[in-house]
């Protein structure tokens, strides 16, 4: 520990942002960088605690507490602290295959969990992680590194959002053949056509792909496992299968007016934006747009955040974004004490936006959708809503409609935000794994392995929508346990 002081000396300080109503006019990233100096402050602040909770990734009463892959977070705030980036980054690989991604959108369950944050603001733990990554490949100590030696058994990796992409890593580095078979047009999952631009740049997804390749993974483009790429073609020329088809089966709102034009998946807003911006930085008109529409997204989560980041880009007229929830305390509610996640209330980047520019947060709380009513021609025109309260009915609680309290809403866009129920059947169905009640791939985790020989899953597609840095976690448990199974012992963590 290299300042026994710095929590007592230094006040928590994040990167800068640029401002909301600037960074709307592009699809940049909006972090800036903090200099070294600084983060080797914020790095001070780490009081190295006999027991800390930042890196346990343990479950409390269901919810993370502390890094899900375990990052040594205490060892490499200290060598920031010395300035020992190169060794602060070789930790930090140990733990995790891309520090570029979860330094960048991880919500970061590990500063929820920081010792320091039981009665001040946490250590900026995020944006040391991104700032080690970036320094690192800055500086070119991030090269390929190719296994010394082969073990001449091939394994098919399904799926190349976070989960397959460390499976793949992992595994590569035990000496397997990897091949990674993806449907999309690009590489990267969720990480490429989900997380937008501005959160996550494209480059550096495929930055981390370029040195995956160079290492000897083969990827494979536009080719759906089970349509394009038989599945008993599949068992015949691979070793071992590792399915990483995410959870992307939408949540759908089938009430009436469903059916009009303009009403759409997120999902089909976002992966339609990215892919023109890369395409043809949107030339190709390819894209939903929201431009002079009445917008407003269904659902208050992460993916509703990013619909509402994405049409500010897009210039749109208004924007509302509906939550059936009530609005979050300010502060931790005593059922949810330290080193849970905080379920508190944040203003995240899209609701910055529109708050900047129409003057509020755009969120509507206790709100719930009755029809969506057209304007004669087949689109969508306005929402018809009501006000609910949340009642205990039989032990359970349930959302209660409070009569007086309709509203109409205008909107010639409305994007469904509400959730996914779980992966696509068709994969599971062919290859014979069995679903558990949640309708994902049965595998225990730890163990990740199906009810197939040889057929092992990670990542969204087992636990059902997660976060990243869980995928990444997933990805590398079940590539040990697929090396077990493919050697008989294994190496790998
Ligand atoms: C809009 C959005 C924003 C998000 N933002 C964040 C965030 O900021 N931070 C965070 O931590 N998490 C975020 N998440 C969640 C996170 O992205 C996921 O938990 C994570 O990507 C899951 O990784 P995965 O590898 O399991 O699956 P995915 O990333 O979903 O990748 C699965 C891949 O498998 C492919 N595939 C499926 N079936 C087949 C098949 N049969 N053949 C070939 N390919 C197939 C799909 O095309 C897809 O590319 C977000 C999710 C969404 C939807
Ligand atoms: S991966 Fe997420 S939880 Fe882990 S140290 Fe990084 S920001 Fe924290």
């Amino acid at each position: 520990m290299g300042k026994p002081t710095g929590f007592l000396e230094y006040p928590r300080e994040l990167p800068l942002v640029q401002p909301p109503a600037e960074r709307i006019h592009n699809w940049l990233e909006f972090h800036e960088h903090a200099d070294e100096d600084k983060l080797r402050i914020q790095g001070a602040r780490c009081m190295d605690c006999g027991v800390p909770f930042c890196h346990t990734g343990s479950l409390i009463e269901g919810m993370a507490a502390g890094c899900p892959i375990n990052n040594l977070i205490p060892e490499w705030n200290d060598l920031v602290y010395r300035g020992l980036w190169r060794e602060a980054l070789e930790r930090l690989h140990k733990t995790n295959n891309f520090p570029e991604f979860t330094g960048r959108v991880c919500p970061a369950p590990c500063e929820g969990s920081c010792v320091l944050g039981i009665n001040e603001p946490p250590v900026t733990i995020k944006s040391i992680e991104c700032a080690i990554v970036d320094k690192g490949f800055e500086e070119g100590w991030i090269v390929p590194e190719p296994p010394a030696v082969r073990t001449g058994k091939k394994v098919a990796v399904v799926g190349s959002g976070p989960a397959g992409l460390a499976a793949a890593a992992q595994l590569n580095r035990a000496g397997h053949w990897v091949t990674v078979f993806e449907r999309a047009d690009r590489i990267g999952g969720l990480l490429m056509y989900g997380i937008p631009n501005m959160k996550l740049d494209k480059r550096i997804v495929q930055r981390r792909v370029d040195l995956l390749k160079a290492e000897g993974i083969a990827f494979v483009t536009n080719c759906e496992v089970g349509k394009d790429y038989p599945v008993d073609k599949l068992r015949k020329l691979f070793d071992a299968i590792i399915l990483c088809g995410g959870a992307t089966k939408p949540r759908d709102l089938p009430i009436e007016g469903r059916q009009l034009g303009g009403i759409h998946f997120a999902m089909e807003f976002l992966h339609a934006n990215t892919k023109s911006l890369l395409d043809s930085n949107h030339a190709d008109g390819a894209f939903i747009s929201a431009k002079g529409k009445d917008v407003i997204v269904i659902g208050g989560g992460d993916t509703g955040t990013d619909c509402v980041g994405t049409a500010m880009r897009h210039g749109c007229k208004s924007l509302v974004q509906f939550e059936i929830l009530p609005m979050p305390p300010l502060t931790r509610d005593p059922d949810n004490p330290w080193p849970q996640w905080p379920k508190v209330y944040k203003l995240d980047y899209g609701q910055e936006e529109a708050a900047a520019i129409f003057g509020k947060d755009p969120r509507e709380y206790l709100i719930q959708t009755k029809k969506f009513v057209g304007d004669g021609s087949g689109h969508v025109k306005e929402l018809h809503t009501i006000r609910v309260e949340w009642v205990k009915d039989n032990g359970r609680t349930i959302p209660r409609e409070i009569p007086g309290t309709e509203r109409v809403f205008p909107a010639q866009l409305v994007l469904l935000a509400l959730g996914f129920l779980g992966p696509e059947n068709q994969l599971l169905d062919q290859l014979g794994v069995e679903k558990d009640p949640r309708s994902n791939a049965k595998a225990e985790h730890g163990k990740f392995a199906t009810n197939v020989p040889g057929v092992f899953a990670a990542g969204d597609m087992r636990r059902g929508q997660s976060l990243v840095v869980w995928a990444i976690n997933e990805g590398r448990g079940a590539a040990r346990e697929c090396d077990r199974y493919l050697m008989g012992d294994t190496q790998l963590p």
